[in-house]
């Protein structure tokens, strides 16, 4: 592509070419600084958790929550999209990823050491850690950490099991035996069927952001939000809305007897220090 480019702005002549070029090495360079800049920012520990709390639609109480990553980059705060892609290409997503899984939950052990019931931290994992020893990474930091596999909640997406879902298919059997809980992620947004659901040991649903969007109006999300909590119910599947951002939409859910909820209505993810005082809040109540 990036031939064809240079071949179409070679034949409009010497100025365009010139042009071209010049963008097309600033965006290389630029994509090997921020590689190395993403290369240091473990050692500087410039990434930090925030927290996503997420809550139980009937009671309305704390239910978890969803570690999400944030990159402290020259006094910025860099969200996941513009960083998880670049991370993944260049396979630094292994020790990112670790460190995420490990941080989560030695934060998850230090809640429950204190004496805050945190039912569950999520993570989210990406398809390439999903490929390298991830199996034995968990079984390391669950023992390392001594947080409760049963509290711990590992995201993946449809793609990542579609990838080799042979092979998904027995991790994923391996990684139940430890305890820990699987949901899959952004539900709706991927390319597998229903029919797939029941092949993988999955314990939980999250619905995509992009179906409660439309609710309570749009008749098309309705349908498919209603739908994939028939489904769940039936395949005995744990429910999750994500980006819950109206009182609307969470009435909806709850009518619909979709089981939690996370999104802008009740929290945007807090820095652990926010959460902890949360949590605080919550037991006061
Ligand atoms: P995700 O796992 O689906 O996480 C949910 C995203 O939706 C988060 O964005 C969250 O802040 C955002 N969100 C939550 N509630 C609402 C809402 O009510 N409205 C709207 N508009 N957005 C809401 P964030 O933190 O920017 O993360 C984006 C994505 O980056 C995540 O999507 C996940 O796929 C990825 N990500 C985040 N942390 C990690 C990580 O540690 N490892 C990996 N591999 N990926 C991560
Ligand atoms: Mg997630
Ligand atoms: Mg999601
Ligand atoms: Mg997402």
């Amino acid at each position: 592509n990036a031939d064809a480019a240079l071949y179409h702005a070679k034949s409009l002549g010497r100025n365009n070419f010139q042009f071209y070029s010049a963008e097309m090495n600033e965006k290389a360079s630029s994509r090997l600084i921020m590689e190395n800049a993403l290369r240091q920012a473990l050692e500087k520990k410039a990434f930090e958790l925030y927290y996503q709390p997420q809550y139980d639609m009937q009671t309305r109480r704390l239910s978890g929550c969803e570690a999400l990553i944030r990159w402290c980059h020259e006094g910025e705060l860099i969200a996941p999209d513009q960083f998880i892609p670049l991370a993944e290409e260049t396979g630094l997503i292994l020790s990112i990823g670790e460190w995420v899984l490990r941080e989560g939950c030695r934060q998850g052990a230090e809640w429950l050491s204190q004496g805050y019931d945190v039912p569950s931290v999520a993570v989210n994992v990406s398809a390439v850690q999903f490929r390298y020893e991830f199996y034995s990474t968990v079984k390391e930091v669950l023992k390392e950490t001594g947080f409760p596999a049963e509290r711990l909640v590992l995201e993946v997406t449809e793609s990542t099991l579609m990838k080799d879902a042979v092979r998904a298919r027995q991790l994923l059997m391996k990684l139940k035996l430890l305890g820990v809980q699987i949901a899959l992620d952004d539900f709706g947004t991927g390319y597998s069927s229903l029919a797939y659901l029941k092949k993988f040991s999955l314990d939980k649903l999250k619905i995509d952001r992009a179906f409660i969007d439309g609710l309570p109006n749009d008749k098309d999300d309705k349908a498919i939000v209603g739908s994939i909590l028939d489904v769940a119910r039936h395949l005995g599947l744990e429910t999750i809305a994500e980006g819950v951002e109206t009182a609307e939409q969470a009435e909806f859910l709850t009518m619909y007897r979709c089981e939690q909820a996370q999104g802008f209505l009740f929290s945007k993810a807090i820095p652990a220090k926010d959460f902890t005082d949360l949590i605080k809040k919550n037991y006061a109540s």
